[in-house]
């Protein structure tokens, strides 16, 4: 490899930065970074990401210069700390810590106090005064190596830790409780059962010699990115494999060297509720993993300052807070080691936080000036916003069940929102119950990343051990699941499938409560509400001013539609599904489906006289009942949208799914009824209407062409409700879509009924409005000739759920069967009914864009396909050119935000000359992307 491998940090040098993530890794970039802004970080070396890739490509081997150049690495270290590795007197003691480029918590194990064999843990007892330390940290070293190196791992789930185990029985064969009331006989005789252990597990002796010991502990890092749990982790998060990860290693600090010692983990602010208040804990004589990993209960850093003998690193923390802050412009999470009164940097990055701390941290940093306002836009995660509409206790619900007395314990407030369902212990358990459609709580002592698949599928965690810090905090801020952690008065038994408090007994299965906006816990189910942002917005039942979430929302919300190019739409059919996208931002409707209409009331008996009539004047007949009521539908819609577009589809789905099928002798029955005719009759003309493949049979623009008086009826009604609508001096914007073209002539016929009915409905009220025609681009032929198409047609929207059906030639609704084993065997990554298949429909699309643009250069194009609102696909729209997305109404901020972040990474790449003129040669200047905003 010709690059660099290796790149330090130190008091003599620092070679890399915080702009090096992708190189360094997350943890490897930071640490030079806050090592360059002078902050008190221990000297080390960062292994490149390349390296682990390079490793991986050429099956699992090093490059050849890994090992002399780590040898070097090692040499400089030795100097930066004035100790030597594997010297029995003063050893030089390192870390050896994975860093990808972002971080994966939790995912990737560290290795502390690396260098220890009998001799130099001697050596170091000698050197510090103080034996105990010298074992305890021995003991820890051969933990983690026997777990990260040598594999020696619990079984199963409900296993105990090998190690935990060994050292649980000591506690009780020398009767103390804490692992800190060990002395430094106990914990020799620790090291000698440990080793033991790896022996038994391994059938190997533990490596003595340091440099094998390092060597052992690098490759077990890049081995890590390939364990089950990271691969698992990048799945959810869409990490690619290909990025690899760094290895870090690091002179040691020692934060169990006694009580003027402790370890800790930090926010610079509150990352569940986003409060400007320092916030995090720490351990006294304590190393590492002990805060996270929920061993001893840790204190609040609030706690530091009364300490008389630390109490000074308090202060100095705050002032890190700052900085830290200040230089990294954002909230920064971050690990730190007090030895012996002075303070050590470990590790910074940016705090992972729910979207109500988000929202409210953007909004409080960007005036504050320390952030920038693109990077509030850029940090976000636009799927998270959802969780601002996750439902809250019902107000009378919640106050009966406090009367009640059912509050059983109250815990961290890890993540917000309420959750009700079902209890259970196991991971296994709950997505078993998620999987038939309960709703579950997974109450767990402690959560590890073994917990991971049953955290995803429940609605809420619950853990007795372990602070914000705890794994399942760090979870449930991630993926925005509702959280109560460490609520300490619960007792759970696994082995007997119990949760216990206050008198009270759960069983696996029993109702349970949880608010995880204040950590409260209850038995029994309790009713939810709406969110605030659903009050405001949706309900109206709570004023701007009162809420506090919606104002940080609105400023973020504001703040994206400036840096956004793409329009927003949304999907909607009725005019209360308009006004509540109109509140959620958006600008007007991209897919109103007509159909949806024919279900109200008794309307369905005229659709299905229509569908039966066997003569033309019974169908129009039949007709000319449904006219009303689609007039009124319409004009309750361009009410609504109070002068912004409105596109509406012409009728599309196959023709059968109105009526009752085979095995609805009943409904059939009914209709015989309703249209006065034998059940027989109904029965042969469902079975003439039968299609074995209706997604591509009888449907869409098809309908119209062989019964163009149900395109007549439709037009009829879109502009008859204009023209009344026009009167009461509301502007409309009707634009007319006709579904499912392939060929240029399918449009024109329907075009054709459209501009005459439009030209009668004119001359008959005496109102003169504008509206276009256009289509839906959903078969692979409608893009491949969409340079013919836009001869005729004014503007395009891609329906990507057909587009994706028809180009992959799957359906949608019998996907199931095979797509998860297609995403497990990574034939494909994501459910391209989920996330635009770039390379394949996104190649049609592409084709539809510049093929229709190059017949009209400011042809209008939009998606409409449920893609509109997954902020990868809206991020694609961008990338190609679309004027807008559509989405349903509750995703609008999510696109609104995906919208902007896509901008910022996209920006509009400056128009050359010679296409301005190309373009003007054609239909005048070169598009303005916001035009339908
Ligand atoms: P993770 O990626 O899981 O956060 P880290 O590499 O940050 O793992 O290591 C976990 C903990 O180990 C750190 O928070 C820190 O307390 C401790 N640690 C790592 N390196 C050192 C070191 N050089 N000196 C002292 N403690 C360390
Ligand atoms: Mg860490
Ligand atoms: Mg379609």
């Amino acid at each position: 490899m010709a690059n660099k491998l290796i790149y330090f940090f130190g008091k003599s040098k620092t070679d890399g930065g915080g702009d090096m993530k992708a190189l360094l890794g997350g943890k490897g970039a930071n640490l030079a970074q806050m090592t360059k802004i002078g902050l008190p970080v221990p000297s080390g070396f960062t292994i490149t990401t390349e390296v682990c890739v390079s490793y991986y490509k050429n099956g699992r081997k090093a490059p050849a210069d890994l090992a002399p150049d780590m040898e070097k690495a090692v040499k400089w270290l030795e100097k930066e700390a004035g100790k030597k590795f594997g010297d029995v007197k003063n050893p030089l003691l390192v870390s050896v810590r994975s860093g990808a480029r972002d971080s994966m918590p939790g995912m990737m194990d560290t290795i502390l106090n690396l260098g220890l064999n009998d001799a130099t843990c001697e050596g170091l007892a000698a050197a510090a005064g103080n034996p105990r330390f010298a074992w305890d940290s021995y003991r820890r070293f051969l933990q983690m190596y026997g777990d990260v190196v040598m594999g020696v791992q619990k079984k199963n789930e409900n296993d105990h830790e090998p190690f935990e185990e060994v050292m649980d029985a000591l506690k009780k064969e020398v009767k103390v409780k804490d692992d800190t009331e060990f002395t430094a006989v106990h914990l020799q005789e620790l090291v000698k059962r440990f080793k033991k252990l790896i022996k038994d597990w391994t059938g190997k002796a533990f490596p003595t010699d340091p440099v094998k010991q390092l060597e052992g502990a690098v490759f077990a890092v890049f081995s890590s990115w390939m364990n089950e749990r990271a691969i698992l982790y990048r799945q959810k998060y869409r990490i690619p494999d290909e990025w690899g990860t760094a290895v870090n290693v690091q002179a040691m600090v020692f934060g169990n060297m006694g009580d003027d010692c402790a370890t800790g983990v930090a926010f610079t602010r509150d990352p569940a509720n986003g409060d400007n208040v320092f916030y995090g804990e720490y351990l006294v004589n304590a190393q590492g993993e002990d805060v996270v990993a929920g061993v001893r209960t840790p204190l609040a850093i609030a706690e530091m300052a009364k300490d008389k003998t630390i109490g000074a690193a308090h202060k100095e923390l705050n002032d890190v807070r700052k900085i830290l802050e200040k230089n990294f412009g954002d909230v920064q999470d971050f690990e730190f080691t007090i030895e012996k009164k002075k303070l050590y940097m470990l590790q910074t990055r940016n705090g992972k936080r729910t979207a109500l701390a988000y929202v409210k941290i953007a909004h409080d940093m960007v005036k504050e000036k320390l952030m920038t306002p693109e990077h509030a836009i850029k940090s976000g995660d636009p799927e998270a916003l959802n969780q601002l509409l996750q439902p809250i206790f019902d107000t009378t619900a919640y106050a009966a069940a406090t009367k009640e007395g059912r509050l059983m314990a109250v815990g961290l407030p890890a993540g917000p929102g309420a959750a009700s369902g079902s209890v259970v212990f196991t991971a296994g358990k709950a997505e078993e119950l998620a999987a038939k459609g309960l709703s579950v709580v997974l109450a767990r002592i402690e959560t590890s990343p073994e917990d991971l698949r049953g955290m995803i599928a429940s609605d809420g965690i619950l853990t007795a051990r372990g602070g914000v810090s705890s794994h399942a905090a760090l979870v449930a801020r991630q993926m925005g699941k509702v959280c109560v952690a460490g609520a300490g008065d619960i007792e759970i038994d696994y082995h007997k499938g119990t949760l216990k408090c206050k008198g009270v007994t759960l069983k696996e299965g029993d109702h349970i409560s949880i608010n995880g906006t204040t950590g409260e816990v209850f038995h029994g189910q309790i009713a939810t509400a709406d969110s605030e942002l659903k009050q405001v917005l949706v309900n109206k039942t709570m004023k701007p001013k009162d809420s506090k979430v919606f104002q940080y929302y609105d400023f973020l919300m504001k703040l994206a539609d400036k840096y956004r190019t793409l329009g927003m739409r949304t999907n909607a059919d009725q005019p209360d599904q308009v006004v509540n996208a109109i509140a959620f931002g958006a600008e007007g409707i991209g897919l109103c489906r007509t159909e949806h209409m024919f279900f109200e009331g008794d309307r369905i008996i005229a659709v299905r006289q229509m569908i039966l009539a066997k003569a033309e004047d019974d169908r129009k007949k039949a007709l000319a009942t449904l006219l009303p009521y689609q007039q009124k539908d319409f004009e309750g819609i361009f009410r609504a949208l109070n002068g912004l577009p409105g596109c509406i589809r012409l009728l599309d789905p196959p023709l059968h799914e109105f009526l009752p099928q085979h095995d609805n002798k009943k409904g059939q029955e009914e209709v015989a009824k309703q249209l006065k005719t034998t059940v027989a009759e109904v029965a042969r003309l469902v079975s003439e209407l039968h299609e074995f493949n209706p997604m591509l049979g009888f449907r869409g623009c098809r309908l119209g062409i062989l019964r163009p008086e149900i395109t007549e009826m439709q037009a009829r009604a879109i502009f008859q409700a204009a023209a009344v609508v026009l009167k009461e001096g509301i502007k409309v914007k009707p634009e007319v879509m006709v579904p499912l073209v392939g060929f240029k002539k399918e449009l024109d016929l329907q075009m054709e009924i459209v501009h005459r009915v439009a030209g009668e409905v004119m001359k008959a009220t005496g109102k003169k409005f504008a509206y276009t025609v256009g289509t839906m681009i959903e078969v692979p032929r409608g893009a491949l000739t969409a340079d013919e198409i836009a001869e005729s047609a004014e503007f395009f929207s891609f329906g990507t759920n057909d587009l994706t059906q028809t180009c992959l030639g799957m359906s949608r609704d019998d996907s199931g069967s095979f797509l998860p084993a297609y995403q497990g065997l990574e034939i494909i990554k994501a459910n391209p009914f989920a996330s635009i298949d770039r390379t394949g429909v996104g190649q049609l699309m592409k084709i539809g864009v510049d093929k229709g643009r190059s017949t009209k250069s400011d042809l209008k194009i939009g998606i409409c396909g449920e893609h509109g609102g997954d902020p990868s696909s809206v991020e694609f729209c961008h990338i190609i050119g679309l004027d807008y997305v559509s989405c349903s109404p509750f995703r609008v901020p999510i696109a609104r935000l995906a919208a902007a972040q896509a901008a910022l990474r996209h920006p509009a790449k400056p128009v050359s000359a010679k296409v301005i003129k190309d373009s003007k040669a054609k239909t005048g200047a070169t598009k303005s992307k916001t035009s339908s905003k």
